[in-house]
């Protein structure tokens, strides 16, 4: 029987999307008719991004997941309609994104670019960045995107600690875990990379205390989710020199308003959630292997778990 694929998602993933889902499909040999609207009854699986428009889920009786093409499920994971099982995505392509975004904004820092990118005047001053080695690096977050990213920064020479909720181990990279462990993981650190996701338990994990304790003059990336940082204690703690720059890709508010401070401080850099995106190729794939699961009765990769959040 056809399986009915609704996605929910902009005009402009739709026209991106479209083809590599139906490849997709084809190439695992499911009968699949996708479309970006049907009787929600007759629905066996619901793809989204999160602004899809769908807010009530309970009206998608035969739906037997839940789909969603982003990693981060904030929006979703507490929706008391989503009873159905709820997926996020991993694909390489965001992996790899963010793996080019964070290794590429840590050397901007590490290597001292700004200072001859902005030069104004001819000074020839001559200021030899130290090596990678002797810079140390801390992810809070250390699962798929944070261990991409810690590998990559590792294979560069930094030391690099990860923090995650549960222990783990990773070779190469110093791991600590829970709550006991975040302020090891901070103190000293020059550069700290924020890759949890946004939970209670992880809203102003940047906070007066967490910001003070990495050193003097560090670098803050923020490539996770704007309410990962209190952001008056980050301004604050820029004001005193005690956290050097911070490069955000992710605000409390989306687009960030015109007339926030981050625009305008002058040891601030703000992408616009660039870092790292869903590939329709890639995407594509884990869908086409996820329906087949579906309907082979098998587990869903990916699964979210309502209970953690993430
Ligand atoms: P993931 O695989 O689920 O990893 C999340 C990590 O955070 C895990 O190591 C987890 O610990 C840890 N964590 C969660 N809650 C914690 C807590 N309370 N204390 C300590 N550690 C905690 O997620 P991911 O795929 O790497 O993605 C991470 C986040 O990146 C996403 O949630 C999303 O918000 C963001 N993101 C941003 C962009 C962008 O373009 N800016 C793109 C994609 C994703 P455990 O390992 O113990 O579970």
């Amino acid at each position: 029987m056809t399986i009915n694929v609704l996605f929910s998602a902009s005009d402009e993933r739709w026209a991106n999307y479209r083809a590599p889902f139906e490849a997709a499909f084809a190439a695992a040999g499911l009968d699949v008719a996708m479309a970006r609207e049907f009787a929600p009854d007759t629905v066996d699986y619901v793809v989204l991004a999160p602004g899809g428009g769908i807010t009530d889920f309970s009206a998608f009786t035969r739906a037997r997941a839940v789909m969603c093409l982003w990693a981060g499920v904030e929006t979703m994971v507490g929706n008391p309609t989503l009873t159905q099982p709820l997926t996020r995505m991993v694909e390489t392509g965001l992996s790899e994104g963010m793996r080019e975004w964070v290794t590429g904004h840590v050397l901007r820092h590490h290597l001292g670019m700004d200072a001859h990118v902005r030069r104004s005047a001819p000074v020839w001053e001559q200021v030899s960045p130290k090596l990678a080695r002797a810079r140390p690096v801390t992810i809070l977050g250390l699962g798929v995107l944070g261990t991409a990213c810690g590998l990559a920064l590792r294979g560069l020479g930094f030391p690099v600690t990860g923090w995650s909720r549960s222990p783990k181990s990773v070779e190469g990279i110093r791991c600590l875990s829970g709550p006991e462990g975040l302020e090891e993981a901070l103190r000293g650190a020059e550069v700290v990379v924020l890759l949890v996701p946004a939970t209670p338990e992880t809203e102003n994990l940047m906070n007066p205390r967490t910001l003070a304790m990495p050193a003097r003059g560090a670098h803050l990336l923020n490539p996770g989710r704007g309410v990962l940082v209190d952001d008056a204690a980050l301004l604050e703690a820029l004001d005193t020199g005690q956290i050097g720059h911070a490069t955000l890709d992710t605000f409390r508010v989306e687009p960030l308003p015109a007339d926030h401070p981050y625009w305008h401080h002058p040891h601030v850099t703000v992408t616009p959630h660039i870092a790292a995106e869903t590939k329709p190729e890639f995407t594509a794939e884990v869908l086409a292997e996820n329906i087949r699961r579906g309907e082979a009765g098998e587990p869903f990769l990916h699964i979210v778990d309502r209970a953690r959040g993430y």
